[in-house]
């Protein structure tokens, strides 16, 4: 059966972060006899140009009836404009909302190569491979906003249910992995922050009491994925504390550019997107690190297509051009860097003679 897959490359590096990942992604798809069909469409501020609106009705119907989204990044240069109609990230808020996609999955698994960048002392990288689970459509992005010149306001809520269907999610994987979770929350100062930890506490009790629960401040989260982030498996949190975390922790990867994520709901659609933005400052300079969306297509692979194998063999191909020197200026260090089509080409070539079936897809970024 065809898969039909939504490809929105969105603003600034979106479009060219989204030429490689299409180009790895038809790769993978030759090479394991995939049946895909892929569509673009305009989406953030590419469309509040073309069509006025940041998520088009025709957009919209595109994404309803893919198999999967493939999302690069929105975001306009200069202040935003006060109407959130107008603002290309208003999209992505009600996008997630449309596909029901509450939970964002952000691993964090620095790469041999890759991580020489981080600012970090290596030895306080080594054996990192955490998992964040982000609340993706509830909490403060969502609540109701008041805004004027001398006050303003953005409340924050929580349902139970919210609460425990995100953490089941969180608690799911944990027992894939190590059987330990880590919840964060701020609980000695907000209420939400309490529901989120009782309702956490209860669910783990009666549906996953074979889990080891920790719960943690999100200043000392914050804090430990510094100094201790090898200690951490699966973490899960509300949506705005998963944000920033999530940002911090590509610290350890050496680059904002090397993270990818999965937002995942009940139904088996995804969203897939690396978790950086439209970075219009290096924007159409063939300067983007594309790895955070090809790992992308890897979890797309992995969670939407059911395509294991050709998702490892994504992850190997990346993995294998870093650890051999193709790097992106921000991961370079003192080397010589690759362009974002370069580093693709160097992905396609170890993905075409990975020694699986099928034709040998060129890229034409
Ligand atoms: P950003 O993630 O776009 O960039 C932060 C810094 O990281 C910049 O210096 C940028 O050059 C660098 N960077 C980001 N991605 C990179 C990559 N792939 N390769 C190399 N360097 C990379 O964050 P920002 O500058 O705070 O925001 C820019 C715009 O993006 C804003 O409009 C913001 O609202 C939007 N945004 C969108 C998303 C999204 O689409 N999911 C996420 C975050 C921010």
């Amino acid at each position: 059966m065809t898969s039909l897959i939504a490809a929105l490359p969105g603003d600034g590096i979106g479009p060219e972060v989204m030429r490689a990942g299409l180009a790895v992604l038809r790769a993978a798809a030759a090479r394991h006899a995939l049946d895909l069909r892929i569509e673009e469409a305009p989406f953030g501020g590419a469309a509040l140009e073309a069509l006025g609106a940041p998520l088009p009705p025709s957009t919209r119907d595109l994404c309803l009836d893919s198999s999967a989204v493939l999302l690069g990044a929105v975001g306009l240069p200069g202040p935003p404009p006060s109407d959130p109609a107008l603002r290309p990230e208003q999209g992505l808020l009600d996008l997630r909302a449309l596909l029901g996609v509450y939970a964002n999955l952000r691993p964090i698994r620095p790469l041999p190569g890759a991580c020489a960048a981080s600012p970090l002392r290596q030895e306080s990288l080594a054996g990192v491979d955490l998992i964040v689970v982000r609340e993706l459509t509830g909490g403060i992005y969502f609540g109701d906003k008041r805004e004027g010149d001398d006050a303003a306001s953005d409340l924050c809520a929580y349902s139970r249910g919210e609460v425990e269907r995100v953490v089941r999610c969180a608690a799911r994987l944990a027992r894939q992995r190590s059987g330990r979770l880590c919840s964060v929350d701020k609980a000695n100062v907000l209420a939400t922050s309490r529901l989120w930890r009782s309702a956490t506490s209860r669910l783990i009790a009666d549906e996953f009491p074979e889990l080891e629960l920790e719960h943690l401040l999100v200043d000392a989260a914050a804090m430990r994925l510094l100094t201790r982030a090898a200690g951490f498996d699966v973490l899960v949190t509300e949506n705005m504390f998963g944000d920033i975390l999530t940002d911090e922790a590509s610290v350890l990867t050496g680059s904002l550019g090397m993270a990818p994520s999965a937002s995942v709901g009940d139904g088996g659609k995804g969203l897939y997107e690396p978790i950086h933005g439209s970075a219009p400052d290096i924007a159409g300079q063939g300067l983007a690190n594309p790895c955070g969306m090809i790992l992308s297509v890897a979890m797309m692979l992995d969670l939407s297509l059911k395509a294991p194998q050709a998702a490892r063999a994504v992850e190997a191909a990346v993995a294998g051009a870093v650890a051999q020197g193709v790097r992106t200026a921000d991961i370079a260090g003192e080397g010589a860097a690759a362009s974002t089509g370069q580093f693709t080409e160097a992905v396609l070539a170890r993905l075409n003679r990975s020694g699986l079936r099928g034709p040998l897809v060129q890229y034409a970024g």
